[in-house]
């Protein structure tokens, strides 16, 4: 078994760990205190090719170059410095851009993936309704056939960025009586007659990531913006989720290392009873604790996302690495609180911000209740 990872990789873990660190991160605190997204981030990213890494030549990218290791040094940087903007950018070129993709049609391609790669446009996934979340095949958002496409009615909920984007792929129902089988995905244009956005919640943390409603009243979808085929958007929700929660490990692990380091930096130059408190051994337990859930966390998210590269089923990977990492997040986080006192609880140190930013991992693309039931179910075959 070879750990070891290429020069390339090396390089690129490097060369884009240093870009998060010295133009993202230092912009994070003020991006949550805003509760907009941070657009000059956004601008950013896009120059350093972080779109890019998700999509074809073809599109203006560079998938063809880089592999899932790569990106998920890219997607780890990017959550370490800032996990709001890192949801947004996720949700627009992973959860809108992957099955556009695999499954859209050349038109759909054509006309929003190099927009996607470029920043030009935003881009959302629109799966959960007001009623329907972890139970994802109940959904009741509807897509009646009429001439030359569909017609959607119906609502979607807790959409990252629904406030601001540009263009969704929406889970419909179009054959009531077939169960999962019957929904079909549909590549929507937002700015059409029939669509309307709630107002923005407002959200224990990531709040640099818009994250709202979608209501439809009769939207038009032309056929060639069917995504894939007709009664195929269930399967194909479920792929992309599969994607989806190898990235929210790395989300996980890169809050829980910025909370790792912030916790290290505080240690040493916090004095209690004239000494540090790194001397203290009740911390060296915490700061021990963390990077063992780190560094468990990450082997977990790269086998994972080896195994996507490699082309294995890693569907039980993904679960395994998700639930680890996004749980760890959220007890890396609290331990940081906890190493900087009174401080921790006050927004002059990143410590809380983490932490409310790493309550998502337990819910967001599968809770962790669910994705127990797919492990466990997975390994005892029922
Ligand atoms: C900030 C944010 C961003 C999001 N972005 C998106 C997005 O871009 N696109 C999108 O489609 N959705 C998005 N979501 C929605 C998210 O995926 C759902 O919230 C999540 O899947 C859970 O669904 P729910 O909220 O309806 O909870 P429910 O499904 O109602 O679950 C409530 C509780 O019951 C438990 N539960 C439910 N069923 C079971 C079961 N079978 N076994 C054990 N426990 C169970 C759950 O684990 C949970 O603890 C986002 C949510 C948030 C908070």
């Amino acid at each position: 078994m070879d750990f070891s990872l290429t020069d390339e990789q090396l390089a690129f873990g490097r060369t884009f760990e240093d870009f998060c660190q010295r133009v993202i991160a230092p912009r994070a605190a003020d991006t949550d205190r805003s509760g907009e997204l941070d657009r000059a981030s956004w601008a950013d990213l896009v120059e350093m090719g972080w779109f890019g890494l998700y999509a074809e030549s073809a599109w203006g990218g560079t998938a063809e170059q880089v592999d899932w290791v790569i990106r998920a040094q890219a997607e780890e940087s990017l959550a370490k410095a800032c996990a709001a903007t890192f949801l947004s950018a996720g949700a627009s070129i992973g959860l809108c851009g992957a099955p556009l993709r695999l499954f859209g049609s050349p038109e759909t391609q054509a006309r929003w993936l190099p927009r996607l790669v470029a920043g030009e446009a935003i881009g959302c996934f629109g799966l959960t309704e007001p009623d329907a979340g972890t139970d994802a095949a109940s959904i009741r958002c509807r897509a009646a056939r009429t001439e030359g496409g569909w017609r959607l009615y119906g609502e979607k909920a807790l959409i990252t960025n629904a406030p601001l984007a540009d263009v969704a792929v929406v889970m419909a129902v179009t054959d009531p009586d077939a169960g999962h089988m019957g929904v079909t995905a549909f590549c929507v244009d937002l700015s059409r007659p029939g669509v309307e956005r709630t107002a923005p919640y407002r959200k224990l943390g990531l709040r640099g990531s818009p994250t709202g409603g979608l209501v439809f009243d009769g939207a038009f979808v032309p056929d060639v913006d069917v995504v894939g085929e007709v009664g195929a958007g269930f399967v194909q929700a479920m792929q992309t989720l599969e994607m989806g929660r190898i990235s929210m490990s790395h989300f996980g692990i890169g809050i829980a290392e910025a909370a790792f380091e912030a916790a290290c930096r505080y240690a040493q130059e916090r004095k209690a009873f004239g000494r540090p408190i790194a001397r203290k051994q009740a911390v060296h337990f915490k700061i021990a604790d963390m990077k063992v859930m780190i560094d468990g966390a990450r082997l977990m998210a790269r086998k994972a996302a080896w195994s996507k590269e490699a082309g294995l089923p890693c569907a039980d990977l993904a679960s395994i690495a998700k639930t680890f990492a996004t749980e760890a997040a959220v007890k890396v986080a609290d331990m940081a609180v906890q190493i900087h006192g009174g401080w921790g609880y006050t927004d002059d140190f990143p410590a809380e911000r983490l932490l409310r930013d790493a309550r998502l991992g337990p819910i967001g693309e599968g809770t962790s209740e669910i994705q127990r039931e797919l492990i466990a179910r997975s390994m005892l075959s029922v």
